[in-house]
């Protein structure tokens, strides 16, 4: 295998299968998907429609139509041979052992000697899969096991054996990890690896406690959901997400394999309503319904089933006292079902993951990890066992009879994790604390945080120095928000920047890059008709981006997740944008009655006009931004965002999210060297009747029942701005001029009370009121 992995070969074009091919294509790099011939005429007919399918699919495998060419599809028949141009070659046919060491025998005769072999299997052995293979196909060969969706899913879990090289699994392990962006975890080669064998106790114990304790469905996700640090879903949720019929596959498969005096072998237990809900077709989401499901024919009532009675009855909120919801220690120690239910689920799972080092993982670090990527949830087994105290935790154990793992015996009264000199550190089984260590290459700015004091901080914002000459400004507030406080500090970073470093990333951890501007402020402000507030937070938005734009220093703005409005806006005003993969940005004002604000429209003209390929004159600009930008359009992928001119083709984009923060340094330093401010641009733009063909346009919309009333008026704002009012085709517009425009039709559409109804309601629903 060369040193990079320049072509990928996945066989089995199933649900993981044509994921990973996916996610491959996604990073750029060329793959082919085999599967089986299942049509003598149609050969690769189970690949190809397996690419269809994905191209059609909601949340998209895809991260753009582009990507997709780069699948070469085919079957194991006729395609074998071309493996030989592979360096990595990933099986995820069906779970069979004989099927897999069947299709091992095949690629050893076909594939070049160095080529990694890797298998997705969730519960067959390294050393089973291997049986009857050269020693050359051993050293080349680990299981790399994907989560679904693997577009998605973060996690990876890399499991080697005694023959593999450590080199190979080293390179597998680094492409993963950079240009799949995967959160590599090493797990040892036990059943189950970390996540599932973990994932598969939990939700045995929290079904099993939920029958045997008589809760509702409600309750029980209520308590092993939020205030556990898991997604709302809790346990019967996820169950159904997954599909109930996979819960008898998963126990089967770890009571058969898993040791006698495994503490799983004693918590698996069938239970008669599962049985008899799969056996009826109840298999969840993807089947009649589950746990909860929508009774369309009571006009698309939620239900729960009963859990004691088997009957669907209507959806009852569960609520907990606040401060259990809060805080671990309470929940676990309320009195009647509720605490017992905390305590069924928490107790066992928290002591079988401290059981597993060093069996399953080498350290409480990758199953904290596993657990987290896995799993989604908020905290790993070793930091909620933190919240609890691990002294309490073992002596409540002691209580209830369950053996006190080692592992939590050589705690003692002390934490598993903590914070030393600025660094955070975890609990080895040798007693002794050591630094956790981040990949290299991978900053982050909690780890930064935790030894340092920001250089400036108002309510909603921060800056930070995060070393080599550079800063980081860092939103802080809620939903990363951006407000007159984010302004202030921009104000504020600019002079400390110029004095004492070299560029400025943008960025920070939160779940979303910003969700714009701060809507609940609007609505107060715009409820008492604090128009000049309003006004002043739009200019005071304007000044502060363009300081940004034109500041004597390189601005990188490093978004991860959701930019939306004005936290799109800040991406337009910087000089280059390192992107996360996953970026959701989009001018999204009309949305609430408004349009964007803070130079928005200025920018996304200039990236049209400068697309490669726009053909002449300023009308396909101005056409191109008015469909964008009246249409909320938002991208669901970084390389959309470039397809939308909402990032530009320079712009770069990182796949895994820990190295974010690192590439974003890096491309600001490499544009200090003889840096110049950009020259502010000058638009040649239509005017009226550029103007009169947008509102045709958008009438035609409103004909057909697509626009609304109010959204003729607010394209109407929109389409005043691009065509630069009542400019001349002749004129040349300035970028002071179209902020001008810009604020004018703002605080036009702000007044109006329709922009309040949508302003409200967006509040309240989370929804567009389409008035
Ligand atoms: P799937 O049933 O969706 O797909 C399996 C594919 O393999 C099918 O398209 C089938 O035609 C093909 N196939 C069968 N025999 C073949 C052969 N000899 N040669 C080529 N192709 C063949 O299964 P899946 O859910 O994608 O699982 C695939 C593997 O990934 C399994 O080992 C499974 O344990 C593992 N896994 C699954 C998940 C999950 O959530 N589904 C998660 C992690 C790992």
């Amino acid at each position: 295998m060369s040193d990079t992995i320049k072509k990928v070969c996945v066989i089995g074009a199933g649900t993981m299968g044509a994921g990973i091919a996916a996610q491959v294509a996604n990073a750029g790099v060329p793959v082919l998907l085999l599967d089986i011939v299942r049509d003598p005429n149609d050969r690769s007919a189970v690949a190809a429609g397996a690419v269809a399918k994905m191209l059609k699919t909601e949340p998209a495998p895809f991260m753009s139509k582009a990507a997709a060419k780069l699948v070469e599809v085919g079957n194991i028949e006729d395609d074998l041979a071309k493996v030989a141009d592979c360096d990595w070659i990933v099986e995820a046919i069906i779970e069979r052992l004989d099927l897999k060491q069947d299709l091992y025998a095949k690629l050893e005769a076909v594939r070049r000697p160095g080529t990694a072999v890797s298998s997705n299997t969730s519960t067959i052995p390294l050393g089973n899969l291997i049986e009857g293979r050269s020693d050359a196909f051993a050293a080349d060969f680990l299981i790399t096991h994907f989560f679904n969706p693997p577009r998605y899913m973060r996690l990876l879990e890399i499991v080697t054996g005694p023959c593999t090289d450590p080199a190979l699994a080293a390179r597998v392990e680094a492409f993963s990890d950079r240009a799949l962006g995967k959160a590599v975890v090493r797990a040892k080669d036990t059943p189950g690896f970390i996540a599932n064998r973990i994932g598969t106790f939990w939700i045995q114990v929290g079904l099993n406690a939920g029958f045997d304790l008589g809760l509702t469905v409600e309750e029980a996700d209520a308590i092993a959901g939020p205030p556990m640090g898991v997604p709302k879903t809790g346990i019967f949720g996820l169950v159904d997400l997954v599909g109930i019929d996979l819960m008898p596959h998963l126990q089967k498969s770890l009571t058969s394999t898993l040791p006698a005096d495994d503490a799983y072998q004693a918590v698996a237990r069938s239970h008669p309503l599962i049985e008899k809900m799969i056996a009826d077709g109840y298999t969840g989401r993807k089947g009649k319904g589950g746990f909860t499901r929508v009774n369309r024919e009571m006009g698309k009532r939620k239900e729960s089933i009963d859990l004691q009675t088997g009957a669907y009855r209507e959806q009852r909120r569960a609520s907990l006292p606040s401060a259990a919801a809060k805080d671990l220690i309470a929940l676990i120690s309320l009195e009647g079902k509720f605490g017992a239910y905390a305590w069924a689920v928490l107790g066992p799972t928290l002591a079988y993951s401290a059981g597993l080092v060093p069996s399953a993982a080498d350290t409480i670090v990758d199953i904290d990890e596993a657990m987290k990527l896995g799993y989604n949830w908020k905290w790993g087994p070793f930091e909620l066992i933190d919240r609890l105290g691990a002294a309490a935790f073992a002596k409540r154990l002691e209580a209830e009879g369950i053996p006190v793992p080692e592992l939590i015996r050589i705690a003692g009264d002390r934490s598993f994790y903590r914070i030393e000199a600025g660094k955070r550190q975890y609990l080895g089984l040798d007693g002794a604390y050591h630094d956790v260590v981040r990949p290299e290459g991978v900053l982050k700015l909690a780890d930064i945080k935790l030894a340092a004091k920001p250089l400036a901080r108002t309510a909603s914002a921060a800056l930070w120095d995060v070393g080599d000459g550079v800063a980081a400004l860092e939103f802080t507030g809620k939903m990363n928000a951006l407000d007159g406080d984010v302004m202030k500090l921009i104000s504020q970073a600019i002079p400390i920047v110029q004095k004492g470093f070299k560029a400025l990333v943008i960025y920070n951890e939160g779940k979303n890059f910003s969700a714009g501007a701060n809507l609940g402020l609007a609505l107060f402000a715009l409820n008492i008709a604090a128009y000049g507030e309003i006004e002043t937070l739009v200019s005071g938005g304007q000044k502060a981006y363009k300081a940004l734009k034109y500041a004597p220093f390189p601005v990188v703005a490093a978004p991860a997740g959701m930019a939306l409005g004005g936290g799109c806006e800040i991406l337009l005003a910087s000089d280059a944008v390192q992107a996360h993969a996953e970026l959701y940005t989009g001018l999204v004002e009309v949305g609430v009655g408004l349009i964007p604000g803070w130079g928005g429209c200025g920018e996304m003209l200039a990236r049209w006009r400068d697309m490669p390929g726009m053909p002449k004159g300023p009308m396909p600009a101005v056409a191109k931004t008015f469909e964008i930008v009246s249409t909320a359009t938002v991208s669901k992928s970084a390389q959309q965002a470039k397809e939308y001119g909402f990032l530009r083709p320079s712009d770069g984009i990182t796949m895994n999210l820990d190295r974010l923060l690192a590439d974003a340094k890096a491309k600001a330093l490499s544009m200090v060297e003889g840096y110049q401010p950009p020259a502010p641009p000058e638009y040649k733009l239509p005017g009226e009747s550029g103007h009169t063909a947008l509102t045709m346009a958008a009438e035609g919309f409103h004909k057909r029942g697509i626009a609304t009333d109010y959204d003729l008026v607010v394209s109407d704002s929109l389409a005043r701005i691009l065509t630069g009012g009542s400019a001349d085709l002749v004129d040349t517009v300035t970028e002071a001029d179209l902020l001008k425009l810009e604020r004018q039709e703002f605080m036009k559409r702000a007044r109006d009370s329709r922009t309040l109804a949508r302003v409200e309601t967006m509040l309240a629903t989370g929804k567009p009121l389409r008035n």
